[in-house]
């Protein structure tokens, strides 16, 4: 067969050289060592949680190593496209603080190894597929859709491996004449592989994170340009990941099976192999076994963390925690540092599955939002509420300062207060300090004599200097406990729980009622400060009055 010819005969259009392209893509210009990482989803509109591995893998690898992270579209299933939805990946991954050095922007495209939009890319992938014809590698399959499926069916009734391979490849060795008299006839054609693959052999291969594993070779002829000449992922991945020197291919591990084909793809087209971190699936606990967190599960989607109030800044430290082992202890170690301070490393990723788990997501948030300082909680409520409550929204900048001061409670100590997990958290927590919000959510227990109760109160109030610090005013407390017969101390009270009505906290823990209308609050001397004296005292009375 002279393969020269059936290549001109099937691209006649494709002048281009080889030469011409690999010129136009020349190596990278960067230290030693760094790494060229890339981000390439399909725009489907839906932005999976789980993509933020890869992509915080990527980003990390690329940017520790002085290295490039680029974002590529890989539109080439057009059916799957949605509009938009390139914009939405870029926003979705800049709210979590993840840029991408080079590729698709919101202003065009950025850096030298464009397009980064597969769709623009025909010219270059029928480039290289013109020259596996010319060498034998790949050829024209001519199959309807109905041969396809009588194939198949042959194929179940005596139970053959399913695919289009060996002697079930019809095309494979059709001669130059057919195939120039299928074309006259404007019979559409795929392009595929010739695989030397057998299912005999293994092939060996070492995944960064994975270690060295073992798979079958691939046999089947798999397609490199649908119909329409636009390349399917397999034969794409190959052709971007080589002129635009990825040196390290971090996706989902849905990928592995086909690893097999792409090495013969990257070996068929002369391309050094990248190296490959394949990224375990996010599993959920379900009825005691694992299973995959799908599109339809809770939290599948980023766009739910976002209208949650997760602040992006926990998702991330949350996810950094599945991903490298020993992040936690660093954390632990450095609470006030940027996560981008953490070394991350290959050889701390494991190997199997993250479980997927509120529980741990949550408790990594209320540690990231106490450490955070007022005004960056402050920043981050307004910003979250301006799209999600508009109540919220005009309180908090209606007066930014008196915000600011709630906020700030429990701020900045050693063990900051952990009352906030997302935003949605923020006003039924800030509630007792607006009086559009305040509400009595708490009733005084039944264990105590009413009568105490309003006369504890009518004594604190009466007493209550603004003046007074946190100790004077504790010992205030004091004071009344042991007028009305309560401890004053609590160790008293365990000590000889008959000889007491209560002990101090049980006073605190009325005026706490009566002031905030919870029995959990933010400090209250703290409280009373920020309410001011005359609307502390008021709620105070009007709670004596409703008892
Ligand atoms: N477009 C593929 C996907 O969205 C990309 C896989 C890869 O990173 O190579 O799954």
């Amino acid at each position: 067969m002279d393969y020269k010819a059936l290549s001109e005969l099937l691209y006649p259009n494709i002048t281009t050289t080889i030469e011409e392209i690999e010129a136009r893509f020349p190596e990278r210009n960067l230290p030693e060592g760094a790494k060229v990482t890339r981000f390439a989803p399909s725009p489907t509109g839906f932005v999976h949680f789980g993509s933020l591995f890869p992509t915080m893998v990527g980003e990390r690898l690329a940017h520790q190593s002085g290295g490039v992270f680029y974002l590529r579209i890989e539109d080439t299933d057009a059916k799957r496209e949605v509009e938009g939805a390139d914009i939405d990946i870029i926003n979705s991954y800049a709210s979590y603080g993840i840029f991408f050095d080079e590729g698709i922007s919101l202003d065009g495209e950025k850096g030298d190894y464009g397009p980064y939009r597969q769709s623009k890319r025909a010219e270059i992938y029928q480039t290289y597929a013109k020259k596996l014809v010319a060498e034998g590698k790949a050829y024209p399959c001519f199959c309807t859709e109905e041969e396809l499926t009588a194939i198949r069916e042959e194929q179940e009734a005596i139970k053959a491996n399913p695919g289009y391979y060996g002697k079930w490849a019809k095309y494979r060795d059709c001669d130059l004449e057919t195939i120039k008299e299928k074309l006259d006839a404007g019979m559409p054609f795929v392009l595929r592989f010739r695989s030397e693959g057998s299912i005999e052999n293994k092939i060996k291969f070492t995944d960064l994170i994975k270690g060295a594993i073992e798979i079958t070779e691939n046999d089947i002829d798999h397609v490199l340009l649908k119909s329409d000449g636009i390349p399917t992922y397999h034969f794409a991945h190959a052709v971007d990941d080589h002129l635009m020197k990825t040196t390290h291919v971090v996706r989902g591990e849905e990928w592995l099976p086909s690893l097999p084909f792409h090495v013969q793809l990257f070996r068929a087209l002369g391309f050094k192999i990248p190296k490959y971190l394949h990224i375990s699936q996010l599993m959920k606990m379900e009825g005691g076994s694992k299973k995959k967190l799908s599109k339809r599960d809770l939290g599948a989607g980023l766009s739910f963390y976002v209208a949650e109030g997760y602040p992006a800044k926990s998702v991330k430290e949350y996810v950094m925690t599945l991903l490298n082992s020993n992040f936690e202890e660093w954390r632990n170690a450095n609470p006030k540092a940027d996560i981008n301070d953490f070394q991350f490393s290959i050889k701390k990723m494991s190997a199997s599955g993250s479980l997927f788990d509120f529980d741990k997501l949550n408790d990594v948030s209320k540690n990231t939002i106490a450490h955070m300082s007022a005004d960056e909680v402050y920043d981050e409520i307004v910003k979250w509420a301006k799209e999600f409550d508009t109540e919220l929204y005009e309180l908090f900048t209606k007066d930014a300062e008196y915000a600011k001061r709630i906020l700030s409670i429990g701020r900045g100590t050693a063990k900051p207060r952990k009352d906030l997990c997302v935003w949605k958290d923020v006003k039924p927590y800030v509630g007792l300090f607006y009086d559009e919000l305040y509400h009595k959510e708490a009733e005084y227990p039944e264990a105590f004599d009413k009568e105490d109760i309003k006369q504890a109160l009518t004594m604190f109030a009466e007493g209550y200097d603004k003046n007074d610090d946190a100790n004077e005013w504790f010992a205030k407390m004091k004071v009344i406990a042991d007028k009305l017969g309560f401890a004053p101390e609590t160790k008293l009270y365990k000590k000889n729980p008959d000889d007491y009505k209560g002990h101090v906290g049980d006073i605190s823990m009325f005026v706490r009622i009566a002031l905030t209308g919870k029995t959990n609050s933010p400090d209250m001397y703290e409280v009373m400060n920020i309410l001011g004296e005359e609307r502390s005292i008021n709620r105070i009375k009007n709670a004596i009055k409703e008892i």
